[in-house]
């Protein structure tokens, strides 16, 4: 049997009862494809609920606030794909005129949506043949036939992208890319695959030359750079002074004003930075928290420390707020504000998780 029709035998037996399998209107599977890149399965379906209850339609995300599309994604990261879930939503509610695009080439063109969600979106709604090309298929794939080019050079994904189009069946594409799919994190997982009960061992290369553990190849070490936040909280007459950040991955979030460096600095250097920063005459910051506070990313480590004062200073794109629950913000913040909001001298600071 061809490993296309293996995939949809098993898939018919074993498909995951996910929320947006349920339907096939494009804009719920469009939102459960963002939301599940970069997240795990179960934090994705309870985001997804959580989407899908706020904002059921194109309409009722296309004609919100971006700051409450943002306090919905609070916690799972990589903000750019909520910016560009908006942008995109307004654009086919406004200028396609609710038409949601169907095929491939319409749908890449899009804001946010590259070719493995324009693919999973053309094949699963709207049945067109293509294949979906994400962690998942290129590990199944370097196993299976035993590819050894690295999955992260550019040139490999030619190669992967070939194999994934001669693979595709005949029909029923979106229930294939979702067997496949299924399949790489049910059985051929990154870790610990089941081999011994997997239907295609047989046939798989790196099985049967006990090449499982080493396939797929990087070819790049991720670098990891350490960068140094130190957050200024501001009390002024028992209200807190945010700002809006104006770029990077945190754009249009809300946190205490900051400065960021790349090397390590004494209390000394900080109080001095800040006095320039933010053009005040004070040396009285106290350090907040007891040790720096950590925040992994993908590239990044952030070790962080607040600093709290009275003084009064004012920035643009700053508010003074009482109710810090109304403004999005990154997880670091909150963090620390769940950790230390009573060092705040602040006591109505309220935070959603
Ligand atoms: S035998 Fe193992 S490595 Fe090969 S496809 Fe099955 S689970 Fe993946």
């Amino acid at each position: 049997m061809n490993l296309n029709k293996l995939i949809l035998k098993w898939y018919d037996k074993n498909k995951r009862d996910l929320p947006w399998r349920k339907t096939k209107n494009p804009y719920n599977i469009w939102v459960s494809e963002i939301i599940l890149q970069q997240t795990r399965m179960e934090q994705g379906i309870y985001y997804y609920n959580r989407f899908i209850s706020k904002f059921p339609n194109l309409e009722s995300l296309a004609t919100s606030e971006e700051k409450d599309v943002l306090l919905l994604w609070q916690g799972l990261g990589y903000y750019s794909r909520a910016r560009n879930l908006h942008h995109t939503a307004k654009y086919i509610y406004y200028d396609l005129d609710s038409k949601f695009p169907k095929s491939y080439d319409e749908l890449i063109n899009l804001k946010g949506i590259g070719d493995y969600t324009a693919s999973a979106i053309s094949s699963i709604c709207f049945e067109k043949k293509h294949p979906v090309l994400d962690g998942n298929v290129f590990r199944i794939i370097s196993r299976i036939f035993g590819i050894k080019d690295p999955i992260d050079l550019n040139n490999s994904r030619k190669v992967f992208k070939k194999k994934a189009i001669e693979l595709l069946p005949n029909s029923r594409y979106g229930d294939y890319n979702q067997g496949l799919m299924d399949f790489g994190s049910m059985v051929c997982k990154p870790k610990n695959p089941s081999c011994s009960n997997c239907f295609i061992s047989k046939k798989c290369v790196a099985y049967k030359n006990q090449l499982v553990d080493s396939l797929p190849i990087k070819a790049k070490k991720n670098k990891i750079k350490t960068l140094y936040f130190e957050y200024l909280a501001v009390n002024n007459n028992n209200k807190i002074l945010i700002e809006r950040v104006e770029d990077g991955i945190w754009k249009n979030l809300y946190q205490f004003p900051v400065n960021i460096s790349t090397s390590k600095k004494n209390k000394t250097e900080i109080r001095k930075i800040f006095i320039d920063k933010f053009n005040l005459e004070t040396l009285d910051f106290k350090l907040i928290n007891s040790e720096y506070i950590e925040h992994k990313l993908t590239h990044i480590i952030i070790k962080s420390n607040f600093w709290f004062t009275n003084e009064k200073i004012d920035i643009d794109e700053g508010v003074f707020t009482t109710i810090l629950e109304d403004y999005p913000m990154s997880k670091l913040m909150h963090k620390f504000i769940e950790k230390y909001r009573s060092k705040l001298a602040y006591s109505e600071v309220k935070m959603v998780n």
